[in-house]
């Protein structure tokens, strides 16, 4: 269903969007902001409200008139009345306003015009056609145009803490720098360019898989490979496994690199067996990963996994417009005492330059200086790189994309527009998933999705748990369930992250929930389950899978009868007859046949008992059928009454599989 905006419908009404707010709240649709969007249906029943209103005050104000002109000569008491009515007149009037909507004759005629000519509106607009923000720093994919340029790949390093991800960035930012440069980087601006075989590749300097799934939940997905860093002496940890499942879930490709080689307790070949585990099979054992063998603290093996991450993104053909309309995504964003907001800003389209007007979320401006990774001003910059913006009035989010605006008014408007839109969304719960709400999205859809983050307290648990929720995911066509992470441990405040970027819930098995978890979950609406029995979890899952499906309907025979006399009733033929089996039943369908022959098939409109109407008669009965589709009775006719039932579909899927 279409949904309008507070403010457009109140002004193609003429009315004031106060009004529509307050009769929504009396409605109790709360803290909606002329920005919020409502559905039509609301619209119709706030709108319906004002109308009562209008015509209360309309009444109030003729009852006053009478009331002046039947007036006694005592004055003050009759003054009180006029004067309360007239204050109530007033009130309406305030609320109200003087409007085309309460003049008109019809009102709720007038609503639906109006919202007619809304929808006709907004089908003409170009507004239908703006491409989300997303979608406008997605990668191209496929074959590049011929005047499109390629640009690096953009790579995060995530993995456990301590096993070397800020070593094996710094390692590379003082060795792989453009010649005469080396050692000269002090300042980060939160991603790194490294030249490699006259080729660059871009680093996110925030490594770990927190601030990965973060910028993810915002929208953006800027990573094109994620290096999994283990360390060799330490093999697979718990943040690794957590590291895998994110990036699994962002279907980012991974290049493992195990670290830390030159220690002499280092064990690459143990790190390898615990891959397997999680699915990750290296190459040289006839998987698919590619598996490299490093030194972050000494350099070794660092060409090699340069090499690596150029074969693995080539694949992907990365390219981007160089002469586009400029869009870009924060990747890290700081307040300086000295300058202001800092914002480094990743370029996917187009070109960036010192003079534009840009905005990403809430914050605007014209971009004052623009420096690239090493600190170094810049007059502008292309796609596919990292620059570092001067000029924002706020600092934007991690994620947020950037996009630019025609002039500073037109970007504060668009920020405004924007807080009010966030103020309503926070008013209305997070960005999170509920089970309700993929309901919702299975509606006119032929499938949804149920994405799950799996935690419990033991490794057989996870492997067990997940093995049947992708079981019973196969039990439905129509949902597609996927397990998008599972992990031994409680739910974390990652986990939420994860959830809400991969529109998950969480499934919790004999684990706790940490409180900043808990938080998030409320604050982002993400659905955390936590169950002590495995069937138990299953069964909700499965009763939630049936719950979200579209009912089924199916014809379900209750009852036949034969026509024994036929009686009129005015125009209307009345077919005497006797209830074989089962029951008739009023608004039933019914199949009428003759010597085996089918004459009529329709709905059983009157049911007669005696003289009485009724409205369902069991066997054995007498009673009299009627409708006005068909008069054409004869003695000897056989009904068969049909109802539609919802079919239960559980009971359905097991038969099916019982029938197998
Ligand atoms: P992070 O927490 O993943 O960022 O890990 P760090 O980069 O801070 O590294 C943690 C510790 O491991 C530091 O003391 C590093 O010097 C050390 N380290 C990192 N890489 C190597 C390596 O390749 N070999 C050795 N021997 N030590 C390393």
């Amino acid at each position: 269903m279409a949904k309008v905006r507070i403010f457009s419908l109140a002004k193609q009404l003429g009315l004031r969007s106060e009004a529509l707010i307050t009769a929504l709240s009396e409605l109790g649709v709360e803290g909606a902001t002329p920005a919020t969007a409502i559905d039509e249906d609301t619209a119709r029943a706030a709108a319906q409200l004002l109308a009562e209103q209008a015509e209360q005050a309309r009444r109030a104000a003729l009852a006053s008139q009478q009331v002046a002109a039947e007036a006694t000569p005592e004055p003050g008491k009759a003054g009180e009345v006029v004067t309360e009515e007239e204050e109530w007149e007033e009130e309406a009037e305030e609320l109200v306003g003087p409007s085309p909507f309460y003049e008109a004759e019809d009102p709720l005629a007038e609503l639906e015009r109006q919202l007619a000519q809304l929808e006709a509106q907004a089908r003409e607009e170009p507004e239908a056609q703006v491409t989300p923000l997303p979608e406008l720093v997605a990668r191209p994919t496929g074959p590049a145009p011929e005047d499109m340029v390629a640009v690096p790949p953009v790579v995060t390093v995530l993995g456990h803490v301590d096993h070397g991800k800020t070593t094996l960035l710094d390692t590379l930012r003082n060795t792989n720098v453009v010649e005469g440069e080396h050692g000269g980087i002090t300042q980060h601006i939160g991603a790194s360019e490294i030249e490699f075989q006259d080729r660059r590749i871009v680093f996110i300097d925030t490594p770990g898989h927190e601030a990965f799934t973060q910028m993810r939940a915002r929208g953006a997905q800027v990573t094109d490979v994620a290096v999994l860093i283990v360390a060799a002496d330490d093999g697979v940890m718990p943040q690794t496994v957590e590291a895998i499942g994110h990036a699994k879930a962002a279907g980012v490709p991974i290049v493992v690199a195990i670290n830390k080689i030159d220690l002499p307790t280092a064990n690459p070949d143990r790190v390898k067996q615990q891959l397997l585990e999680h699915e990750l099979v290296p190459e040289e054992w006839g998987g698919d990963v590619v598996v490299c063998e490093i030194s972050a603290l000494t350099g070794q093996g660092l060409d090699e996994l340069l090499e690596m991450i150029l074969l693995v993104t080539d694949v992907q053909q990365l390219w981007g417009e160089p002469e586009a309309e400029f869009a870009g995504i924060v990747v890290e964003a700081s307040m300086d005492p000295s300058q202001g907001p800092l914002a480094t800003v990743l370029v996917r389209r187009g070109t960036l330059s010192v003079g534009d007007v840009v905005i990403g979320g809430t914050a605007y401006g014209r971009v004052r200086h623009l420096r690239d990774w090493r600190g170094k001003s810049v007059r502008s910059i292309e796609c596919g790189r990292p620059v570092e913006v001067v000029g924002l009035n706020d600092v934007p989010e991690a994620g947020e994309v950037v996009t630019a605006a025609e002039s500073p008014k037109a970007a504060r408007q668009l920020a405004e527009e924007r807080v009010s839109a966030a103020r309503a969304s926070t008013l209305t719960g997070g960005a999170g998933v509920r089970l309700r709400a993929l309901y919702d999205e299975l509606h006119g859809q032929e499938r949804a999705d149920l994405n799950i983050v799996l935690k419990a307290d033991a490794w057989g648990s996870v492997q067990a748990m997940q093995s049947s929720l992708e079981a019973l995911g196969n039990e439905l066509e129509e949902i597609n369930l996927s397990v998008v992470h599972s992990a031994v441990g409680e739910v974390t405040e990652s986990d939420v992250t994860l959830a809400v970027a991969s529109k998950a819930i969480i499934i919790g098995f004999n684990v706790g929930v940490s409180d900043s978890a808990r938080r998030l979950a409320n604050d982002e609406n993400v659905e955390i389950r936590i169950y002590n029995v495995i069937y138990e979890a299953l069964e909700d899952v499965r009763d939630a899978m049936y719950g979200l499906l579209k009912p089924v309907y199916e014809q379900q025979r209750i009852g036949t009868a034969e026509v024994l006399q036929l009686f009129r009733a005015g125009r209307l033929v009345v077919a005497g007859c006797r209830v074989a089996e089962g029951r008739l039943e009023r608004g039933a369908r019914i199949v009428v046949t003759r010597n085996g022959g089918e004459v009529f098939e329709g709905t059983l409109e009157t049911l007669r008992h005696f003289e009485r109407n009724v409205s369902r008669i069991e066997a054995p009965s007498e009673c009299g059928v009627s409708t006005s589709e068909f008069h054409r009775w004869q003695e000897g006719d056989r009904i068969e009454a049909f109802i539609e039932v919802e079919v239960e579909r559980r009971r359905t899927a097991a038969a099916d599989t019982a029938g197998q």
